[in-house]
């Protein structure tokens, strides 16, 4: 046997190893401060009670032989598909149940999904990024060229005409920089790949921040995405499935090459390699949908957003620099004084005991750059932003 070779071009992502062994080693040299972390990409909420009472129901089902369930169809079950074509209705986006696939979650999905296409195929990826869109090519020993999101364009690189690429990588609302196109902006990339024949993987995981009409909250809210753009979702953020486990992918059947169609090889895709996700889980993603789901998931999000909002203020207050908070639970802000990102990482440990994530993690363009999240608690949020600011209103 050979393994594959390209495991070892993959980089080894010390980040969040050495956030933890940092914070650690502060806290035990330290034991009688208190240190509040907004570093966290996972949610702190639980599940809303609509989603538990679906959860507990599903649950029931599975002890009767007359509404046990087995198998479940590979690209899930209708009455959650049927929801989210529902969903995407409320956007202005009209799908065929048959274009959604209900998964285990966006991350799966994003690395899944290249198993349809080339490897011969050349990869363009924003710097700095999710770390998952680069491993997954890197694995499958694609070409990659990267698209930079710096400071001067806000953190969102738009399309270069002189530049190929046949795969491209859209985040938006952006992890790590909470920057999110606009559709107008969304439009210029639709169009460069259709020019290029090229697709464009559209993560919009963080759709549910979206509030200002101009952002897009899928891709196919643009005209001609339908031909050109594959969208993965997840309902980790929406509704606090980090745990629980479900996403979706919707592909168009517009999507279709050398008399290939996208939307028929995931679905031979999935049926090969996939036995769909637990019945109580999808029964449970269903309940998010309801009146009373909406409401409480609703609620979840406005506390996530309040915290955004504090800390966007702060950040406001201290003529600090930064993208996101508005539309998104990151915010991207640059170092003061010209810190590194690891500088900037200590400097907040030692004097204010505030932990965030150095953005220099997230690829070459992020140093000099830093990440807080809003999905801390509120009392910890508020205290951690009273600290940032006696620390740097100086
Ligand atoms: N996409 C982005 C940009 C993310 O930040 C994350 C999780 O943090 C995911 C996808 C993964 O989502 P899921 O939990 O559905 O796998």
């Amino acid at each position: 046997m050979n393994f594959n070779l390209n495991f070892n071009n993959v980089t080894q992502n010390y980040l969040f190893a050495e956030v933890a062994n940092r914070t650690a080693k502060y806290a035990a040299a330290h034991p009688e401060k208190q240190v509040l972390k907004l570093g966290i990409g996972d949610i702190t909420l639980p599940l809303a009670p609509a989603v538990i009472k679906a959860l507990h129901s599903a649950v029931d089902e599975m002890s009767n032989k007359d509404t046990f369930q087995g198998y479940g169809p590979y690209e899930g079950y209708d009455f959650l598909r049927e929801n989210i074509r529902t969903y995407y209705k409320s956007n202005g986006v009209e799908l065929d149940v048959d274009e959604i696939f209900i998964s285990d979650g966006a991350k799966s999905d994003l690395g899944n999904i290249l198993d349809i296409f080339s490897a011969e195929n050349t990869v363009l990826i924003p710097d700095p990024v999710y770390p998952v869109y680069v491993d997954t090519n890197v694995m499958a020993g694609r070409k990659i060229i990267y698209a930079n999101a710096t400071a001067e364009n806000g953190f969102l690189p738009m399309p270069e005409s002189n530049i190929h690429a046949d795969i491209i990588y859209i985040c938006s609302p952006n992890n790590p920089t909470g920057a999110a196109y606009s559709k107008s902006q969304l439009k210029e990339w639709v169009d460069y790949a259709d020019k290029n024949n090229a697709i464009i993987l559209y993560d919009a995981a963080y759709e549910c921040f979206v509030k200002d009409k101009s952002l897009a909250r899928s891709v196919f809210q643009i005209d001609g995405a339908r031909t050109c753009a594959i969208e993965f979702c997840s309902f980790s953020k929406t509704a606090g499935f980090t745990g629980t486990r479900c996403g979706y992918t919707v592909i168009p059947k517009e999507i279709k090459k050398d008399g290939g169609s996208a939307n028929k090889m995931w679905l031979r895709r999935q049926s090969t390699k996939f036995n769909g996700v637990p019945y109580i889980v999808q029964k449970g993603a269903a309940a998010v949908f309801t009146e009373q789901g909406q409401r409480e998931i609703f609620a979840n999000l406005e506390v996530y957003n309040r915290n955004a909002k504090l800390i966007a203020e702060t950040l406001d207050e201290l003529g600090i620099w930064y993208t996101g908070g508005k539309n998104s639970p990151y915010i991207w802000l640059k170092c003061p004084h010209n810190m590194s990102s690891w500088q900037f990482f200590d400097y907040l440990l030692e004097n204010a005991q505030v932990v965030g994530t150095p953005g220099a993690g997230f690829g070459k363009n992020g140093e000099g750059f830093f990440r807080l999240t809003a999905f801390g608690s509120e009392k910890t949020t508020f205290e951690a932003v009273q600290r940032i600011k006696n620390l740097l209103k100086n």
